[in-house]
């Protein structure tokens, strides 16, 4: 135990009932936000002190913050969901919390207690369960994060740090639902490299990829895939989702965990499952030219991108400075489609939650 009693401080002017009604009908990711928010703060030779609900606002922080000059942060992404029994539960909150300490480790920021993590979660979704959306696919997406306050802009690690969790009501990620995506594959820049920061969920490594992403779009493609940054030959991951290709000889492909790709939570959870229904999965390096190559000639049927927020998400078409190429037939492929429904369906509580994946809150 953590030793740590929340103070609960309800909103005093919690959004009416009928404005979340209306807010809920199609909240989109990330815009619409719940009434509350946890703050927890750290002080070196105090530990984690003040944990608190209350209502979600403005804070105020020191214009030499070190978050505001060095980018000490650091986040998770995960869902709580409605069951179909109506009870609220959480997917691998467990995982989320030792992730974020692995994260804390590389930006050599404090660790938060696991059962800390995991209570400032539950105290949030108790709160807010009203805003979880009643619609398929809704849920309320939380997200934890940890980020340097002190006032101070000397270069070394801070010496006080803010964990705070927002919620926010979600629908499906990409609109449209399961629709295949469009890929742009990156040759002109890189989002992590050996010995940096890329298994580490930090916003910096996001920062670094929005110009890449930028590039994507403007080249009519939804998302972004990158290189590595040694040989620029090996395919690592979108920008905040992890890749599986699917071969005609009915196996799967995954890019290795070798320190500059985020080991995503769904990417776990979609090997075993795999493996549970018998197919053949590695975690092996897969390069760009066969990729195309593989596409091409028919051996490599499906690829598509995972996480929390988009659960899995069918990639189409891929575009590079090379040519363009498609992906089976450029639509939503059998196994990504049987994947996309054994995950949900453990995550909905409506198939055998075999590897005590879902924690009801
Ligand atoms: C969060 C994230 C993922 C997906 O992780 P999940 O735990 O499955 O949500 C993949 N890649 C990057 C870069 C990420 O930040």
């Amino acid at each position: 135990m953590t030793g740590l009693t929340f103070t609960v401080e309800p909103n005093a002017q919690p959004v009416s009932a009928q404005d979340r009604a209306t807010l809920l009908e199609n909240p989109g990711f990330g815009k619409v936000f719940t009434d509350h928010m946890v703050v927890i703060r750290y002080t070196e030779g105090t530990g984690w002190h003040d944990a608190k609900v209350t209502a979600r606002g403005p804070i105020s922080l020191d214009p030499s913050a070190a978050v505001l000059h060095y980018a000490q942060e650091i986040f998770e992404g995960m869902k709580a969901y409605k069951l179909a029994d109506g009870a609220t539960a959480l997917f691998r909150p467990q995982a989320n919390a030792r992730r974020f300490n692995a994260s804390a480790d590389r930006m050599a920021m404090p660790q938060l207690p696991e059962e800390l993590f995991l209570e400032s979660v539950r105290q949030l979704v108790a709160i807010d369960k009203d805003w979880i959306p009643a619609a398929e696919g809704g849920a309320l997406y939380l997200r934890p994060f940890m980020f340097a306050s002190e006032a101070f802009l000397g270069v070394r690690p801070a010496h006080e740090y803010l964990y705070m969790v927002i919620a926010s009501s979600v629908g499906a990620y990409f609109k449209g639902g399961a629709k295949a995506v469009s890929i742009w594959v990156s040759e002109d820049y890189t989002r992590a490299a050996p010995g940096g920061t890329g298994a580490a969920k930090c916003g910096g490594n996001y920062a670094a990829s929005l110009i890449a992403q930028k590039q994507a779009i403007e080249k009519g493609c939804d998302q972004v895939a990158f290189l590595d940054a040694a040989e620029k030959k090996w395919i690592e991951e979108l920008g905040g989702m992890n890749l599986f290709f699917v071969f005609a000889d009915g196996t799967m492909k995954t890019p290795p965990l070798t320190g500059t790709i985020l080991p995503g939570i769904t990417r776990d959870a979609i090997l075993t499952l795999a493996r549970d229904q018998g197919l053949t999965v590695s975690e092996a390096p897969y390069s760009f030219a066969d990729w195309r190559r593989d596409a091409e000639s028919g051996a490599l049927v499906e690829t598509f991108a995972c996480g929390t927020a988009a659960v899995v998400t069918p990639v189409g078409t891929v575009r590079s400075a090379g040519g363009d190429f498609t992906i089976g037939t450029g639509g939503p492929g059998q196994t990504t489609q049987r994947m996309h429904t054994a995950l949900t369906a453990i995550q909905r509580g409506t198939a055998p939650d075999a590897h005590d994946w879902v924690l009801r809150l």
